[in-house]
């Protein structure tokens, strides 16, 4: 084979926000790095709450405080049972300040997340950003290649696919995935409106899915601001999807029951069809799956990318300079860190997302009983929020601060 156009430790293939956290968590741990994508940073009408140990690692990775201008805060979350069923629970509230927190977490628009991380790559010396799209993968004993779409080689020791959901890595790897659909689709908007959201996030839970309303931060000329998340049947996506903006405005008012006064869509919308996803192995071939190229389910909970975030901070531990990237031992210590903590997400997710769509009277008295026991058995709502923004057990390094008392 021809000489690589470049050699470095570990290749790094897609320029979403795991990628990114990868490269910079990677190259600050010592690793000589190629970040490997075409990033994209043009505006989706989509945000991404990130919680507590999310915030961490962006913080132990040095770009929290040019994110912090364009965080809004999430300090109380709302679920209203809007489903009609018969055994429907009054409103619950979570506030962070139960588990010890002041926020428990921030939104931020996508974009304007990975514009933040694309600045920081840049200035991380041990990263070479190499603008181009993985056509193929292939590994050996002794290390991998990547080619490119324009003819380079890329040769390193350890492959990091952070291609997304239809990765091309994951298949080069030969690693299999489980892969399911769900009889919805997401709506996506940015929202002004008339009230202060005063940091609550807010669910509706309906028959279609959750309708959630997230915080964002004001602007001038729009001091109240709020992104939307409505999952529905497909049908009711395409009807709605061809609505102009009033029209569609006018829905979602009366889906939101006014919480927020009137509500006004700016910009463009988003629709992404639901499903599930989840990878049979982590590690294979010299080659590790990180955020959803390992693992997708639909939006409720704010879990995808804060799942992904913790598979960048145990990748990173998982690796010992000195070490051959990925050798087995290496392999073997993510594979090990991800199972549990990947499992149990998708499960629940799963499982949240089902028990909405069913009419079945037996489980709907199910979620409504579980919803009561969250409101008032204290240390099950303790548990249930702890869990919800993080799991059990010890932080991988990355995702850990000392100094301060407000943290998990
Ligand atoms: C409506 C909606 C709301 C959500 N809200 C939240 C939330 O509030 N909180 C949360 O934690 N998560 C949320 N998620 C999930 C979250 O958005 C995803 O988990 C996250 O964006 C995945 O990031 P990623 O970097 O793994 O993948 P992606 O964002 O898919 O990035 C993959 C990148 O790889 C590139 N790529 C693909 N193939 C190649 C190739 N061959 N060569 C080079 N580059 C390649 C792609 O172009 C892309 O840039 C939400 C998802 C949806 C749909």
């Amino acid at each position: 084979m021809s000489e690589a156009n470049l050699t470095s430790d570990i290749i790094v293939v897609g320029t979403g926000a795991a990628g990114f956290a990868s490269a910079l968590g990677l190259a600050q741990s010592g690793w000589r790095v190629a970040l490997v994508g075409r990033p994209d940073l043009r505006p989706t009408a989509r945000t991404v709450a990130l919680f507590d140990r999310s915030l961490r690692l962006f913080e132990n990775l040095g770009v929290i405080d040019s994110l912090r201008p364009d965080f809004a805060a999430l300090e109380t979350m709302r679920i209203v049972d809007d489903t009609g069923s018969l055994f429907r629970t009054p409103p619950v509230e979570f506030r962070a300040g139960e588990i010890g927190l002041d926020v428990f977490g921030e939104n931020i628009e996508n974009h304007l997340l990975l514009a933040h991380l694309l600045h920081a790559a840049r200035n991380t010396p041990g990263i070479t950003l190499v603008e181009g799209e993985a056509t193929h993968a292939i590994s050996d004993e002794t290390g991998a290649d990547v080619l490119l779409d324009d003819g380079r080689r890329l040769r390193g020791k350890l492959l990091v696919a952070a291609d997304g959901r239809k990765s091309l890595l994951r298949k080069a790897a030969g690693i299999a995935t489980r892969e399911w659909s769900y009889p919805q689709v997401a709506l996506t908007a940015l929202l002004s409106h008339d009230r202060p959201h005063r940091e609550v996030s807010t669910e509706f839970h309906t028959r279609q899915g959750p309708f959630t309303l997230v915080p964002l931060p004001g602007k001038p000329g729009a001091p109240h601001r709020s992104s939307l998340v409505w999952m529905m049947d497909p049908r009711e996506a395409r009807r709605r999807q061809a609505m102009d903006d009033p029209h569609l405005a006018r829905e979602m008012n009366e889906q939101s029951h006014f919480l927020l006064g009137r509500l006004e869509l700016e910009g463009p919308r988003g629709a992404f069809p639901m499903s599930g996803l989840v990878a049979e192995t982590f590690a294979a071939r010299r080659t590790v799956l990180v955020g959803d190229a390992a693992h997708g389910f639909p939006p409720i909970g704010a879990q995808g990318l804060n799942l992904g975030l913790r598979d960048v901070a145990h990748l990173v531990d998982s690796l010992t300079l000195g070490e051959d990237p990925g050798g087995a031992d290496a392999l073997a210590r993510y594979q090990a860190s991800r199972v549990s903590d990947v499992r149990s997400r998708v499960a629940g997710v799963d499982m949240l997302n089902r028990s909405l769509l069913s009419g079945f009277l037996p489980v709907d008295a199910l979620r409504g009983f579980g919803l009561m026991a969250i409101a008032n058995i204290k240390p099950l709502r303790k548990m249930i929020m702890r869990e919800g923004v993080a799991p059990r057990g010890t932080p991988p390094r990355l995702m850990r601060v000392q100094n301060t008392a407000n943290r998990l």
